[in-house]
């Protein structure tokens, strides 16, 4: 199923590449895998998978532990800063950094363990209560800050748009993501590059490939439904 899977989202992602005449190689699948049995990432590692894209730290760090090591793991969730000690040294990037306390955490403990921490600024495009991530207007001022911080690169933004059934009505919250980063460009602050734009999921990657996402995150579409037990 995980073959096939991928399969059909390669054909998609290349289509919108197309469409977009954009290169494939500029946007790069990361397969979501939270929930997931360690048995269905070695799956899809077999199938050539070496991005995975976690949301728990607790689940990043078990599975980190039994996978193979040239896997890049992105910890795509909301980050408690008592926790970015467990997965600092495991981590490729940090998509979900939404304020300047958890950056200093993230800082603070990347000194100690004497690495250097690539980061996204998560934005919450839409401005969605139910959704982490700086709001519009703080996205420059909170780059600015973090970007002074030790052992932290700021690689770019991300977004996740909100739940539709038609993904176009999302084009517009990734457009808004790809100006905040034409406008940080435009600072030319030290030490923040903006290459990297992690937006789009399952329901939107194709859109958000249209409009210049370089990291799509995609779980259902690759491992099919998660269940959730309860807690
Ligand atoms: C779960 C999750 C995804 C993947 O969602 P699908 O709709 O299953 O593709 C992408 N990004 C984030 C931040 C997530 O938490």
């Amino acid at each position: 199923m995980i073959r096939e899977n991928l399969r059909i989202t390669e054909e998609k992602i290349q289509a919108a590449c197309s469409g977009s005449e954009r290169a494939r190689e500029d946007v790069k699948l990361i397969a979501v895998s939270k929930t997931k049995p360690v048995e269905m990432l070695q799956e899809a590692y077999q199938c050539g998978c070496r991005d995975f894209g976690e949301n728990k730290v607790q689940e990043l760090v078990d599975k980190y532990d039994k996978l193979p090591g040239d896997i890049r793991w992105h910890m795509i969730g909301h980050l408690q800063r008592n926790k970015v000690k467990y997965i600092i040294d495991k981590v490729y990037l940090i998509h979900s950094v939404d304020s300047l306390r958890l950056a200093e955490e993230i800082s603070k403990e990347a000194v100690k363990k004497g690495v250097c921490v690539s980061v996204l600024i998560e934005v919450n495009t839409a401005g969605e209560a139910s959704k982490f991530g700086t709001t519009v207007e703080n996205a420059v001022s909170l780059v600015e800050e973090i970007s002074r911080l030790p052992n932290i690169l700021i690689k770019g933004l991300m977004t996740i748009a909100p739940y539709v059934e038609n993904p176009e009505e999302n084009r517009l919250y990734f457009a808004m993501l790809r100006q905040i980063a034409v406008d940080i460009i435009h600072k030319n602050i030290d030490n923040v590059c903006m290459k990297e734009l992690s937006m789009g999921m399952t329901g939107d990657y194709e859109a958000a490939i249209m409009e210049g996402a370089t990291y799509i995150r995609i779980g259902t579409g690759i491992f099919g439904e998660r269940e959730y037990t309860s807690v």
